[in-house]
Order: structure tokens, then C-alpha cells, then sequence
């Protein structure tokens, strides 16, 4: 395998290299070369790196930070771009504080920084792995707080056309952990940057009892000045997800992971009651519900764990979580491997609840996404 710069053929200034190993780029370490890869700090930087995929004919992939990402083995046959756009700055507008933050910039260290400055508003979206650019795409959220909330707008570039447009968040197509990003415009644009409109002197929002709980052991949050009481929910919530193992701290010694690999399903009433009455016929008691909007969220894990896939359940080098049922992991092992259990639990879902579940990080093949998952909010029977 050949690693190095191919300046001999790009145009001047784009840091073009050859067969970089992707594995050690994403959080499950797995996967082969990408045939061409750029990291590119501007907007020229990302134009340049698509107009050279497109002069060369291959395809084009984005990666962030690699956490919600599985590469094949066979690695990717085509250009990886990597949007490390950087800069974050905060403007006071009215009674918000707006942030703009670069595409490339981690999403904790944005979350960090507003918590510091007494802002509200994305406190319970602490140690969500990921970039900044990638958090809209998913509209990330976690213990009832989600980006859509605050984002005000996305610049984009558009890969067609090469040209820039802003998107304000009424045009991103947001739902329950997706977007138009996701849904009938994928890979169609580059989030450049993200714009977000925060409450200064905020209070934080507890709404899932387990954090609320967890939070007022430690005292009531009224006594707390702002940004106090918003530091405190920071760290709360990161020390709930480590205690999940969906903390990824650089350095840690700890098995390939994309944190959660399934999205959890909302299903309709039918579906509901067909999987009430198979929880039953099972002997696995009643599932866990939740309303959710135009539906009813069942925990993937818990289908997970009751379709014979316990925490710590290991095939050879890939396995289960040993702390939460919905991460697979890699123990050193293949993306096919992977992909194999991952298709495994599925149908094992899929056969006694009568839920299909969809994967959640972008499962690529050498050419492009590869057929695995099925569309957001899919359901068996329909
Ligand atoms: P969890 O908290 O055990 O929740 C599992 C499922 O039950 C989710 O559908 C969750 O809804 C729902 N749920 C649990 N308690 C609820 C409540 N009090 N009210 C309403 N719904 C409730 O899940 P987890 O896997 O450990 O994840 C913790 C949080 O991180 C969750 O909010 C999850 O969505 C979030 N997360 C997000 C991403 C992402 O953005 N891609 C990835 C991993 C985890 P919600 O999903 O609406 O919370």
C-alpha cells in the first residue's frame, strides 16, 4: 500500500493523497484505503477536491470525524473529502447569542464552549461523537433536546452546481434523527458551516427523567447560576453515556465502536400491537414505549438484547457492547464481519418482533453506500 502526496496531478494547492487507510479515520477501525483523500480547510479547498473527483471520474465521499461511518474492507474507489473547516464565533443578536461554527469543528467542543459562556440550549447534546458539519444530517439529539431546536441555518455547497446557498432550518427537512441531509438529498450538499441560536443566561432542560434525577442528587439546579447549572447537566450526561460506552475520548483503550448502530424504531399502532403481541407470545414481558411524534418509539436495544443478542455477545473479532445492547463493536475485527452481524440481529429482530430496524452510520462499499438498512422509518409489512 502506497501513502503519500500526488501534488504531481492535482491542481496547486489541494493536499491530494493516495491510498490512505481509512480504518484509523473512523471510530470502528475498520475498513481499507480510499484511492484518493483530501482534507480541505475552505470552501475553495472542498470546490477544488469535487472538481477533481469529477475531472477524474471517481465518486466522491465525505467523512467528518469517522464515528457514524462503515467502510468496506476493500477500502473506497474514489476521493474521501474531509470539510475540516475550522472557527467558531459568538454575536450577540437581540436577547440570543447566534454561534457559527465551521463544518470541520468538533460538535462536544461547541457544546463545551456555549455551556462556559451560559448558553442554552444544547447542554444535553454533551459527548455526542462528530463534527460540527455532520450533527445537522442526523439533526443529532439526546435526553429530549435535538439540533433542530436551535439551528437557524446551514451554509452549503452545493455539489452540482459548485455553487453556495444558505439553508434556513425550516428547509432542512428535520424529523427524529434525520433530514433532507439524510433523506432525498443525500450526498447531494457539503455543510460548510452551521448556525445556531442560543438563550443566554439559560436554564438547562431536563426532560428525561434519568438525567433529571441524576442531576438533583447533587442538589437542586435553582440555587445555580447559569452557567453553573448548565455545566453540571454537561457533565451528567457525559457520565451517563460513558457509563453506556457512547463516550469516545481520544486515546481510550477501547473496542471499535459507531456508538449506537441502529436507529430506535417508531412504529404505528399496528406495528405496536403486533410487537406487544409477540413480546407476549415470546415471554419477554412488554416493551418499553414511548409517544413520539406520529408514532411510538420502542428501544432498539431492548429488541436487541431479547433477539438473543446480549451486551458483550461475541461472534470472532465483532461483538455486542458490554454496556449497551444497540453499539456493535470490533474487537480487531472486518467491516464484513460487521456488516454480517449487523444483518444477522436484524433478521433476528425482524423474525420475532416483526420490527425492521435500520442501521444508523453510513454503511459505504468501494463505489458508494452499499445496500444495508433500509429507509428512516421503515417498518415490516410495509
Ligand atoms: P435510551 O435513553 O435508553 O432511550 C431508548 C429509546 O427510548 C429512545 O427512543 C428514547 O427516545 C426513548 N426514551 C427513553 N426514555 C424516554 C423518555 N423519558 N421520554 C421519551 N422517550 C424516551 O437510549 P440510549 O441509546 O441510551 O441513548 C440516550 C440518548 O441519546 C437518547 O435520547 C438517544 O436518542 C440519544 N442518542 C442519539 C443518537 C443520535 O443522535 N444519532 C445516537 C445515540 C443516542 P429518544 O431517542 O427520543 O431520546
Amino acid at each position: 500500500m502506497r501513502e503519500g502526496p500526488a501534488a504531481d496531478r492535482a491542481p496547486s494547492g489541494l493536499e491530494l493523497r493516495e491510498r490512505v487507510p481509512l480504518a484509523p479515520l473512523t471510530t470502528l477501525g475498520v475498513g481499507g484505503p480510499a484511492r484518493l483523500f483530501v482534507v480541505a480547510r475552505d470552501v475553495a479547498g472542498v470546490r477544488s477536491a469535487l472538481e477533481e473527483a469529477r475531472r477524474r471520474g471517481v465518486p466522491a465521499q465525505l467523512l467528518g470525524l469517522g464515528s457514524n461511518v462503515l467502510f468496506d474492507d476493500a477500502g473506497f474507489e474514489g476521493l474521501v473529502l474531509r470539510p475540516a473547516i475550522p472557527g467558531m464565533e459568538f454575536r450577540e443578536e437581540g436577547e440570543r447569542v447566534t454561534v457559527r461554527a465551521g463544518a470541520g469543528v468538533e460538535w462536544d467542543s461547541l457544546v463545551a464552549a456555549a455551556v462556559e459562556r451560559g448558553l442554552a440550549g444544547v447542554e444535553c447534546l454533551s459527548g455526542i461523537p462528530g463534527s460540527v458539519g455532520a450533527a445537522p444530517v442526523q439533526n443529532v439529539g439526546a435526553y429530549g433536546q435535538e439540533i433542530s431546536e436551535t439551528l437557524r441555518s446551514v451554509e452549503v455547497l452545493d455539489r452540482a452546481t459548485l455553487e453556495r446557498r444558505t439553508l434556513p432550518a425550516v428547509e432542512c427537512g428535520f424529523g427524529y434523527r434525520g433530514s433532507r441531509f439524510k433523506g432525498e438529498d443525500r450526498d447531494r450538499f457539503v455543510i460548510l458551516e452551521v448556525r445556531l441560536s442560543l438563550e443566554p443566561e439559560g436554564r438547562p432542560a431536563l426532560r428525561y427523567p434519568e438525567l433529571e434525577r441524576r442531576v438533583k442528587e447533587e442538589g437542586e439546579l435553582d440555587a445555580l447560576e447559569a452557567p453553573e447549572a448548565l455545566r453540571r447537566v454537561r457533565r451528567v450526561v457525559r457520565e451517563i453515556r460513558a457509563g453506556k460506552g457512547m463516550l469516545l475520548e481520544p486515546g481510550e483503550d477501547r473496542p471499535g465502536t459507531a456508538g449506537s448502530f441502529f436507529l430506535n424504531p417508531v412504529l404505528d399502532e399496528a406495528s405496536l400491537e403486533e410487537l406487544r403481541r409477540r413480546s407476549a407470545a415470546a415471554g419477554v414481558g412488554p416493551p418499553p414505549v414511548y409517544p413520539a411524534r406520529g408514532g411510538w418509539k420502542v428501544p432498539a436495544a431492548w429488541l436487541v438484547e431479547r433477539a438473543g443478542f446480549p451486551k458483550g455477545f461475541r461472534r470472532g473479532d465483532v461483538g455486542i457492547s458490554e454496556r449497551h445492547a444497540l453499539a456493535l463493536v470490533s474487537h480487531g475485527g472486518t467491516a464484513a464481519g460487521l456488516r454480517e452481524l449487523a444483518e444477522d440481529v436484524r433478521s433476528q429482530v425482524r423474525d420475532r418482533f416483526g420490527v425492521a430496524l435500520e442501521i444508523e452510520p453510513a454503511v459505504l462499499g468501494p463505489g458508494g453506500p452499499a445496500p444495508a438498512g433500509r429507509s428512516p422509518g421503515s417498518r415490516e409489512g410495509e
